[in-house]
């Protein structure tokens, strides 16, 4: 199966197409080859560029790099997440060491946009975490309670604070996290495709269809050419599964967003000219929602079992118009039809939430699994899965290497039907926040 990708993203849309696309066409051999161009591929690739200058490292996407997940993601660079997975981990130690993960992506990125002065619309405006029930107050009593106990600063906010910073009445509670940031992931990928070092080749539109190894060189079988390596990275996160990494550790979710055009100066009058903000939900299926900082209203509030490789046109419609609705409960004041642009992409969950660093096997290694938090931790994972794939070790590598390690999941049928029956529950206790 290929991947296939609708071309609706606003945020790939606002960048100048790319030129000078090579597909592979001919057997190649390389010392190094990530199979995956997203943050964490291209992570890999930057670093062994650096590391190995006189090697040759492959790097090769199934479709144009960065054009997964990368670019199609609502753009939180978290420090923190409330609900990150339908097993979210209670307890304050291992919320601790994830949450030092977190800080040690948004270290990545921000060394990366400091070093080559990439322009990602950066903004450490922090995050909400809101809902529209009082009674979720309980929750993020809770979740403030292991905040304090960790040092991040936050505060809580009632309804009429929120509707002043964020033009909405809906919600009637929130906790507002200093930390985080607010950024435009397709100029951040971008940005790392612009800066890959001269000896990294890169493919695109070369789908990898099958791999073997044979004593200590790996085939990787694709279209029109075969590539023998000596290292393999394996960097596909929401395709890990289906080429066959970690098979019984992770597994793909279809997300679907849609974003507006940009409001008029009366649109955003009426609804008070609110500065750049986001909004993650309290429930876990809850809508994501976000006004960026050229008066755009991008809003996520689905997560289904799909198939991965293609949405049909008609699906995503049905989807949008969700998001069409979504838009207009919290904004009654603004026209119907704003949505410009709609898409999915495919993400990577565990059962515990854990993400997946490691050696597989001799010379083969994976990266991925963010669940959902992907830009930090997947920038972080690709530099230091080059560093580990090298026989070199750093602090880094030690404290993901601490981290929970994900829990095995049970065989099909038995997966998809725990995955449906938990997102239909979680589906149900969010519909006021869809
Ligand atoms: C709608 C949505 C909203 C999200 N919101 C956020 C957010 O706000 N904050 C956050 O941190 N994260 C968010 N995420 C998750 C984030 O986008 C991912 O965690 C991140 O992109 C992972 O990066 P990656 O490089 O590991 O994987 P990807 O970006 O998915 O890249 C993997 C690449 O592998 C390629 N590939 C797959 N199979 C093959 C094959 N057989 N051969 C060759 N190449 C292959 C794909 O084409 C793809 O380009 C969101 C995701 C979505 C879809």
């Amino acid at each position: 199966m290929e991947v296939t990708n609708d071309n609706n993203c606003s945020w790939v849309k606002d960048l100048i197409p790319r030129i000078n696309i090579k597909t592979l066409q001919s057997n190649e051999d390389c010392e190094w080859l990530i199979i995956g161009a997203g943050y964490t591929g291209l992570s890999a690739a930057r670093k062994l560029g650096h590391l190995y200058p006189e090697q040759k490292i492959i790097l090769v996407d199934a479709q144009l790099a960065g054009e997964g997940a990368s670019s199609r993601n609502s753009g939180y660079l978290v420090d923190t997440t409330l609900n990150d997975g339908f097993t979210s981990n209670k307890e304050l130690d291992n919320y601790k060491k994830k949450a030092y993960i977190y800080y040690l992506g948004i270290n990545s990125v921000k060394k990366f946009i400091n070093e080559y002065q990439a322009d990602c619309d950066w903004n450490e405006c922090g995050k909400y975490f809101a809902s529209s029930k009082k009674k979720d107050e309980k929750i993020l009593k809770k979740f403030s309670d292991t905040l304090t106990k960790l040092g991040f600063e936050h505060n809580l906010l009632s309804n009429n604070q929120l509707s002043k910073r964020l033009g909405t009445n809906f919600y009637n509670i929130a906790l507002h996290t200093k930390g985080g940031v607010l950024l435009h992931p397709g100029k951040l990928v971008r940005a790392m495709i612009d800066v890959l070092p001269k000896n990294v080749c890169l493919y695109e539109n070369s789908s990898l269809l099958n791999w073997n190894k044979t004593k200590d060189i790996i085939s990787c079988q694709f279209k029109n050419g075969k590539i023998k390596t000596k290292k393999v990275i394996f960097a596909t996160n929401g395709f890990l599964k289906s080429l066959g990494i970690k098979s019984n550790y992770n597994f793909p979710i279809t997300l679907t967003a849609s974003m507006t055009r940009p409001l008029t100066d009366d649109e955003f009058k009426s609804i008070g000219q609110p500065n750049e903000w986001g909004v993650l939900p309290v429930r876990p299926m809850g809508a994501t929602i976000r006004m960026t900082k050229d008066k755009r209203i991008l809003i996520r509030n689905t997560a289904e079992v799909h198939n991965p490789f293609k949405m049909k046109k008609i699906d995503l419609e049905k989807r949008s118009i969700n998001q069409r609705i979504g838009i207009k409960k919290r904004f009654p004041q603004l026209p119907e039809d704003l949505i410009q642009s709609s898409w999915s992409g495919v993400v990577s969950r565990t059962r515990n939430s854990s993400q997946i660093f490691e050696k597989i096997d001799n010379n083969i290694f994976a990266a991925g699994s963010y669940n959902g938090s992907g830009i930090g931790v997947g920038t972080l994972f690709g530099e230091q899965i080059a560093i580990k794939a090298s026989e070199q070790n750093t602090k880094e590598i030690e404290t993901i290497e601490a981290r929970n390690k994900p829990n095995w999941l049970p065989p099909q049928p038995f997966l998809n039907f725990g995955i449906k029956t938990r997102l239909i529950y979680e589906r149900i206790r969010a519909k006021s926040e869809l």
